[in-house]
């Protein structure tokens, strides 16, 4: 059988009018040494808590009374965080809401509203930490990483769909199985970015607001307490040392903007 050189040209085609969406900070880079270091501190913490901490909703947890504590919250962050949102783009509304599944530790960006489980909002043990959640939530709303990563599913779905023509015309039947896989893999493609993306904007955010943002490092300790498996794995997020490497790092790049009298505007990538 001859390869369809044909079918193959009008799909590189079609691959070049949809491109991945990377992401645009210079977020912190952490090297292998300070991840083997914090982990140790995150491993030490996770056998001195015995097991993981517990997630589960206080007794007497009232939506009206969480409501109440996450509304002047958000005011705050979108206050915050319109300067940097205004530098990017100019739809800068956000609707800020609890989830209403009330088990999980959770929280999520969509696009059109940041969304904080009833579980995370007990588990923040201040309102600066709770800060640091919402913040990194309408961090990815700002830099459009939920459209961005629908757009890099598509991408890759693009090209396993190509593949799964090319092997199909050359009789092997692939039951559309590599668009479904390049789908997965235009997700996870730059997932870990958009999250450093996330936490690094997110702390200026939250900074910028008023909130103590000195224990972000320890939050993500506490985070994996919670699950220590965050100590190590690392697919669509950073783990969680990483992250606070991270924000160590991003905490040291404020503070030293502040003493020099420079705007706290996170770095971000030179366009290319
Ligand atoms: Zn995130």
């Amino acid at each position: 059988m001859t390869f369809n050189a044909r079918l193959f040209c009008s799909a590189v085609a079609v691959l070049a009018l949809v491109s991945c969406a990377k992401p645009v900070t210079q977020a912190p880079n952490v090297s292998s040494a300070e991840l083997a270091q914090e982990r140790a501190v995150h491993e030490a913490a996770v056998n001195a808590s015995g097991k993981g901490g517990s997630t589960a909703l206080p007794a007497d947890y009232n939506r009206n009374a969480y409501m109440a504590r996450l509304k002047p919250m958000a005011d705050r962050i979108s206050n915050a965080a319109a300067p940097y949102c205004q530098s990017l783009r100019t739809n800068c509304r956000y609707n800020f809401a609890l989830d209403k599944d009330e088990a999980p530790l959770n929280a999520y960006a969509d696009g059109k509203n940041v969304v904080i489980s009833p579980a995370m909002m007990a588990f923040a043990s201040n309102d600066n930490e709770l800060a640091l959640v919402v913040a990194h939530e309408m961090a990815h709303n700002i830099l459009t990483h939920p459209g961005k990563t629908q757009q890099n599913a598509m991408t890759g779905m693009l090209g396993g769909t190509v593949l799964d023509a090319l092997l199909s015309s050359q009789g092997l039947n692939t039951g559309g199985q590599l668009g479904k896989l390049g789908a997965q893999q235009g997700v996870l493609r730059y997932s870990q970015d958009f999250e450093r993306d996330a936490d690094y904007l997110g702390i200026y955010i939250a900074k910028t607001a008023g909130y103590d943002v000195s224990n972000a490092p320890n939050f993500w300790q506490r985070m994996s307490v919670n699950n220590p498996q965050a100590v190590y794995i690392a697919q669509s997020h950073p783990s969680n040392p990483e992250r606070s490497v991270l924000l160590r790092k991003a905490i040291a790049e404020i503070e030293s903007k502040q003493q020099s009298g420079q705007p706290l505007m996170p770095a971000l990538r030179p366009k290319n």
